[in-house]
């Protein structure tokens, strides 16, 4: 069997380049006679992927000087709880839930201080972004966060919230990358890595350096102090190192495409043929607010729960995998992340169209 169109939200598809290069790489990584996985940390050849890593990433982004760019485990999730350990001098940060996972960084906050609530659009199952122009941001508020795209629901930000002059960090694993950002908006940003750029187990962190310190909650734990890890340019212990050499890759084949303007272009193009078509279909259809929509993240009904099942079962059955909706909101999504090719999205639309007509009463 061939490769599949792999629709999956995480881990997600790589580019094909990416894991051909790392494939010849994998007995003999440049003239080392070992592979990657089997190098020491600290070794010249591992100093030089983690420099092209961060520096392609700088690239990329357009990160400027004042921002430290770290390679850290855990996932998003550890960085649930690492933002407000690091960041809540006050004891005090607003969240805005727009999803599962905004809404699990505002239960961690929870533990360590007061975490607000100060919007939310969980009254229409999270399928729109609110107003975010001017919100009761908290006087004492010590950041405002955002999950930027949210993963399950497929919605993205289209303006990012007025913060009223407070730090904003977003969760941005699964759109950074997807087009530009401009990183001088906020405090700091979070991605694990396994939905748009490399595999599981690498959690990048780009962070304002003022916000690096020393005064963090008592009983943060060493290596949950972002100070530890910038110290040590992220390499205070053993890092996900065989990840971080994929995320290099990743980011070169970024760069290779024509970086994150081309990247827009092509995600745009790509998540409009399924848009489209979405819109014109007697039988499937979208479930968010149009101006909200995410280009990563597609999710899609028939209104008939055994009809999904029997969509699935025969996409699957094509070469279309892991095209079921978050086992919270069912029907059907398609992450279509940078990885995923033109022909992948067209293919999966005419299959659909296929579908229909035999499907529609
Ligand atoms: C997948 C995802 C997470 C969870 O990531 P882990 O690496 O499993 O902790 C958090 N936030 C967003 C937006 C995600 O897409």
């Amino acid at each position: 069997m061939g490769r599949v169109y792999n629709f999956s939200a995480g881990p997600a598809v790589l580019p094909e380049e990416v894991l051909r290069s790392a494939a010849e790489e994998m007995l003999d990584y440049k003239g080392t006679g070992m592979s990657v996985m089997e190098m020491s940390h600290r070794s010249k050849a591992f100093e030089e992927i983690m420099e092209h890593a961060e520096s392609t990433l700088r690239d990329l982004l357009k990160i400027p000087e004042d921002y430290k760019v770290l390679f850290l485990q855990g996932g998003a999730h550890q960085q649930f709880a690492m933002v407000p350990m690091n960041l809540m001098k006050n004891r005090v940060a607003d969240y805005i839930i727009t999803g599962q996972w905004a809404k699990k960084a505002y239960k961690e906050a929870q533990i360590y201080g007061k975490a607000n609530a100060i919007a939310s659009s969980e009254d229409k199952t999270f399928t729109y972004i609110p107003d975010c122009s001017d919100l009761p941001i908290s006087e004492d508020a010590d950041y405002v966060h955002i999950c930027h795209n949210n993963t399950i629901y497929g919605t993205v930000y289209k303006e990012i919230p007025n913060t009223k002059g407070k730090i904003l960090v977003a969760d941005m694993s699964s759109s950074i990358l997807s087009e530009p950002v401009d990183v001088t908006k906020y405090g700091l940003i979070y991605f694990g890595a396994q939905k748009n750029v490399g595999p599981a187990g690498v959690v990048g962190v780009i962070i304002r350096k003022d916000l690096i310190t020393e005064d963090v909650l008592e009983g943060t734990p060493t290596m949950l102090r972002y100070k530890t890890h910038a110290d040590a340019n992220s390499l205070y212990n053993t890092p996900p190192a065989y990840g971080i050499y994929i995320c290099g890759k990743v980011f070169q084949w970024i760069k290779d495409q024509g970086g994150l303007e081309a990247m827009k272009e092509r995600n745009e193009k790509k998540a409009s043929i399924l848009y489209d078509y979405l819109d014109e279909s007697k039988l499937f259809k979208g479930t968010v607010q149009k101006e909200y929509r995410s280009l990563m993240n597609v999710p899609f009904v028939t209104g008939d729960d055994a009809l999904d099942a029997k969509f699935i079962k025969e996409a699957t059955e094509r070469g279309f995998v892991n095209l079921k909706g978050h086992r919270t909101v069912g029907g059907m999504r398609a992450s279509i992340y940078n990885a995923m090719p033109m022909e992948g999205v067209q293919k999966l639309v005419e299959f659909m169209k296929e579908f229909e007509q035999n499907n529609i009463k």
